[in-house]
């Protein structure tokens, strides 16, 4: 996959994309990024990216020109239509679901804004999809676009180690994930639950199950599916829910 973005600050994006999973994925060859400052494509001897709004107000907003272009050098040469994405709080909110639906592309372009947004024939005429990370406003679209690139890039063959911690993590399975313990078996008096340390595969999946629909009910209850539920999980449910009715 080919992921590029548009920004006015590359730097920001050096440790994120030259550190840990996806540099790896990178040097595998499953990801290549590219950064492209669009400032360079401004048409004026400043290189100015911004301008005042049309019928006053504070804030400068960005043109649309220098990112038409930056996007038209970037796929001029290409055949496969990239997603177009403009990260904006007042766009689609992301979820795991999107991120999925993302690593099936071959080619995303993610745009970023700053200052009051984009001019809104950007909006119109350009992109493909406009994506927030949630409810609140930031100062520039980096952010968002390394949330992104992130949890698309952990989604494609090959990138994690064991490619099975992708599919049991939370949103994943439509439920949260149950807890992790690790060595020793006892730290400060607090014990793994016998169950971990028994070798027995079939009561961990089972406890591991319980404890993931455990932690979703107790924090993001509107996840569960209860039509996508087994007779199992159903009867898990109702244990867990006795206590909450009372
Ligand atoms: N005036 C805009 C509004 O009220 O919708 C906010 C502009 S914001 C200060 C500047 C840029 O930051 C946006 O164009 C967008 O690229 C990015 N941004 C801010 N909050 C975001 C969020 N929640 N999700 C994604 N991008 C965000």
């Amino acid at each position: 996959m080919k992921i590029d973005v548009l920004t006015l600050f590359p730097e920001m994006f050096t440790g994120v994309f030259g550190s840990s999973i996806l540099k790896h994925a990178e040097q595998n060859g499953a990801v290549s990024f590219g950064v492209v400052d669009f400032r360079e494509y401004a048409d004026n001897k400043h290189k100015k990216v911004d301008d005042y709004p049309y019928g006053g107000g504070a804030g400068m907003v960005l043109r649309a020109q220098p990112i038409f272009d930056a996007v038209d050098a970037l796929t001029e040469t290409i055949e496969d239509k990239p997603r177009i994405i403009m990260l904006c709080p007042q766009g689609e909110r992301y979820t795991q679901a999107k991120a999925e639906e993302l690593a099936n592309e071959k080619h995303l372009i993610l745009l970023c804004g700053h200052y009051e947004g984009y001019d809104e024939r950007v909006r119109t005429h350009l992109v493909t999809d406009e994506i927030s990370i949630g409810d609140y406003v930031l100062t520039g679209g980096e952010l968002g676009a390394m949330v992104i690139a992130d949890s698309v890039t952990r989604l494609l063959p090959g990138v994690l180690g064991n490619e099975e911690s992708a599919v049991t993590d939370s949103f994943s399975t439509g439920l949260l994930e149950h807890p992790h313990y690790t060595r020793p078996a006892e730290f400060r008096g607090l014990k793994v639950p016998d169950v971990l340390l028994s070798g027995h595969h079939k009561n961990i999946e089972e406890w591991r199950k319980l404890e993931s629909l455990r932690r979703t009910w107790e924090r993001r209850p509107e996840l569960i599916n209860h039509e996508r539920l087994t007779e199992e999980e159903r009867k898990w449910l109702q244990e867990l829910e006795l206590p909450d009715k009372k």
